[in-house]
């Protein structure tokens, strides 16, 4: 089905304020949802929400926990999510974290104990409209792996994340290089089994080790493992995040010493720098957008397929899904209204906010 990203938001602030979550809090995560769908990651958008009233019903996640800031010392901000929704504690600490690199040049963002906080890019996106660069480090834990390490057969990791984020002029996109250190996200694993697709080849391997396509295989209980992205650079870049995000967060990394209750949890390293305190602002934005050029201005080797750099995709999808609408698979939309019921928000009610009009 086709919706209006306004019908998709109003749709889904009213299932997340019928699972307790207060109307600030609803508002952050369905944009923060929604937003997703229109940058072209439907693997992060409104389909979450049944993995999230999971964890919910189960206790693991905590609607309308406030962020706890552990330290505030120069520098250094430590910040618990307090095991709430992950989007809006993650939004939370990188305000406070723009807002402190605006006044000391430099932040270490330590946050941790956040159920999912979803597209870091969104973050780095958060950075670069301040006008600052950011780098972030995700992994996640709680849960168990599903990534196999560079040479190995089975499961260690997970998908851990890393942004970079730099501004370029105001009339064209920054460069927001926002990438899972698996050749794919588990979210893509989970659409394409949701549109009854295979895989491509060496995106996974099954329990027995040996290179698979059917993306169930990673649903299955006995399942296999997601391939590093870049084999061994991708398995290290992913050692980076958990060492960063899980222990120089206090978060934890997936070592199996850490608990596994079955909630997925995300910490965040994130460095925030204001790039005014080492160059000049017009300085930056014309050398950024000098070597952006230079590398687009390469002859396409498929003239179909021009030359683009990281966070020109998103952004073009989002100008075409802004008007277009979003496409939501049938077994998504399911998921998201069999969520709804499971907190009382009727099939019949969803229709009525659709046909209001978000
Ligand atoms: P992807 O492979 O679609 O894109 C990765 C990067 O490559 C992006 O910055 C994109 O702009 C860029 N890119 C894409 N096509 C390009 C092209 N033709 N030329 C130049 N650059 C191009 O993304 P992914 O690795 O599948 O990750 C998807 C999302 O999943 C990300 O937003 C990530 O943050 C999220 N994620 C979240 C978690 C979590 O625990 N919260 C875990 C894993 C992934």
């Amino acid at each position: 089905m086709l919706i209006d990203h306004e019908k998709l938001r109003a749709v889904s602030r009213a299932i997340l304020e019928a699972g307790g979550s207060a109307a600030g809090e609803a508002k952050i995560v369905a944009d923060h949802l929604v937003e997703a769908h229109l940058k072209g990651h439907p693997s992060h958008g409104t389909g979450m929400i049944a993995r999230y009233f999971e964890a919910l019903h189960q206790g693991g996640l905590r609607p309308n926990q406030p962020i706890e800031v552990v330290k505030d010392d120069g520098p250094f901000l430590v910040i618990d999510g307090g095991q709430g929704y992950g989007h809006r504690a993650a939004r939370e600490a990188m305000e406070r974290a723009i807002a402190k690199t605006k006044e000391v040049g430099l932040v270490l963002l330590a946050l941790r104990n956040c159920c999912h906080i979803g597209r870091i890019g969104t973050y780095g996106e958060m950075a670069v409209d301040a006008g600052l660069i950011s780098l972030h480090f995700v992994n996640v834990t709680g849960r168990s792996p599903i990534v196999a390490p560079f040479g190995g057969s089975d499961a260690r990791m997970l998908t851990n994340p890393m942004v970079v984020a730099v501004p370029a002029s105001d009339d064209r996109p920054a460069f927001v290089l926002d990438m899972a250190t698996s050749r794919i996200a588990m979210g893509k694993v989970r659409v394409a089994m949701m549109q009854e697709r295979e895989l491509g080849e060496g995106y996974i391997i099954g329990p027995d080790g040996q290179p698979a396509t059917d993306p169930s295989i990673m649903y299955a209980e006995d399942h296999g493992a997601l391939l590093p992205v870049g084999d061994h650079k991708g398995y290290g870049l992913a050692m980076a995040c958990e060492l960063l995000a899980g222990m120089l967060t206090g978060g934890g990394t997936i070592q199996p010493g850490n608990p596994r209750s079955g909630t997925p949890i995300n910490n965040m390293f994130a460095i925030v720098v204001d790039p005014s305190r080492l160059v000049d602002d017009d300085y930056m934005r014309a050398e950024v957008d000098a070597m952006i050029d230079y590398a687009k201005a390469s002859p396409a080797a498929d003239p179909a397929a021009p030359v683009l750099v990281a966070g020109e995709p998103e952004a073009m999808r989002r100008r075409a899904m802004t008007t277009s609408g979003i496409e939501i698979e049938e077994n998504t939309w399911e998921a998201l209204m069999a969520a709804g019921e499971s907190v009382g928000l009727s099939r019949q009610k969803i229709a009525e906010i659709i046909d209001e009009g978000g």
